[in-house]
């Protein structure tokens, strides 16, 4: 995590509440965000992204819960009054204004004399690396050129929380990228708190020191990249973040067991769990030919029958069905090495699945 700048705050959400009628848009979420952390909402389209981030910028009036930033409760204050800089999907730039104008915006509103206003508008310029734009007008702009200047007059007036809205989801994806470590880089410099919605997993594990991800208007998990990555609480969040697939597996005396095969496990999960799943990411999982690598204290093998092969560039996706019927996706990297296993369809297989990659998780959620 970056160390947070002086003036960041921690943001406290305490069983807030959105509902439009009977139907709960968000529903009794309670989590904290660090002072100077980077925390991405991440969810399918309508898990309630949107209108949690409407909620903390002050927007949306919940229906009940809490939100203080730092120790001041915020929840009955208007946005201007709340300290917060947001960024837009649709950059809400004034078209009429020029690139100065537009960032020395807030300043204005909050009554910062002129030569202040045009200094600091140079300084975030020079941020935002669009140093000399200052006169040019908004349509003369590239989009990603239009973003910064969105985000520049977001942090112009030095807001303690940074609030974004799918904040590139209009750029393309090589802008994109370059944009998701520009903006990350920012974040570090000034060590705003900052909360980002986006619906798209890869930005999210990119930029952010933690990921809360919801479903349905809950929040289902919040934890670091990797942690969701690795340990996901839930199928839920396992089939959203990455790729995966998922093979019945029963409780016995002895053990977890797949057909009559007792499994070697990472991590056999929560006892309690109902319905347990063999979490089996495709790049965990290498292919051998039939009997040349044996079952052993560190190590599940799987037989199965290889149905497709699709070669992708950098990798080739293998689709085999297990000999108990669960068909599952094996990616192999598209170097020569590995060429001498790569089977054809219609091939007898062995899926080599090493104890520490072996996880368990719920089928509910
Ligand atoms: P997306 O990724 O598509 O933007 P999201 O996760 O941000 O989705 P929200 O915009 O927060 O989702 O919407 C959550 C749910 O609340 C959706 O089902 C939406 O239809 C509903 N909703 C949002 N605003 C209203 C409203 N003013 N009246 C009724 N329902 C609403």
């Amino acid at each position: 995590m970056t160390s947070a700048a002086p003036t960041a705050l921690p943001v406290y959400i305490s069983a807030l509440s959105k509902y439009y009628g009977a139907f709960r848009a968000v529903d009794d979420v309670s989590f904290e965000i660090a002072a100077g952390e980077f925390l991405t909402l991440l969810g399918p389209s309508g898990s309630g992204k949107t209108t949690l981030l409407m909620m903390l910028a002050g927007f949306a009036r919940p229906n009940a819960g809490s939100v203080r930033l730092g120790d001041r409760e915020v929840i009955h204050l208007p946005p201007h009054k709340r300290d917060i800089g947001m960024v837009f999907q649709n950059y809400a730039l004034f078209p009429h204004m020029s690139v100065g104008e537009n960032i020395a915006y807030p300043l204005k509103l909050r009554s910062v004399g002129r030569a202040e206003r045009e200094e600091r508008v140079r300084r975030v310029l020079d941020l935002v690396q669009l140093s000399g734009y200052a006169e040019r007008r908004i349509t003369e702009l590239s989009g990603g050129q239009r973003q910064r200047i969105a985000l520049a007059r977001a942090i112009v007036f030095e807001p303690r929380i940074l609030l974004m809205d799918e904040p590139l989801s209009a750029l393309d994806k090589q802008l994109r990228e370059t944009m998701q470590i520009e903006i990350r880089r920012l974040h570090d410099r000034l060590g705003m708190t900052t909360i980002s919605v986006t619906h798209d997993q890869r930005e999210a594990l990119t930029m952010s020191d933690r990921v809360a991800v919801f479903s349905r208007g809950r929040l289902a998990q919040v934890a670091t990249p990797s942690d969701l990555y690795e340990k996901p609480a839930n199928r839920f969040i396992a089939d959203f973040i990455g790729e995966s697939s998922f093979i019945p597996v029963r409780r016995t005396p002895e053990g977890l067991v797949y057909g009559d095969q007792l499994l070697r496990l990472a991590d056999a999960g929560d006892g309690a769990q109902a319905d347990p799943l063999l979490m089996l990411r495709p790049e965990r999982l290498s292919i051998v030919r039939p009997g040349q690598v044996a079952c052993d204290e560190k190590r599940n093998v799987f037989s199965g029958l290889a149905q497709s092969v699709v070669f992708q560039g950098e990798s080739l996706l293998i689709e085999v069905r297990l000999d108990p019927g669960d068909v599952v996706l094996v990616r192999q990297s598209n170097r020569a090495g590995e060429a001498a296993n790569r089977p054809g369809a219609g091939e007898r297989v062995d899926l080599v699945l090493d104890r520490p990659d072996a996880r368990i998780v719920s089928a509910e959620g």
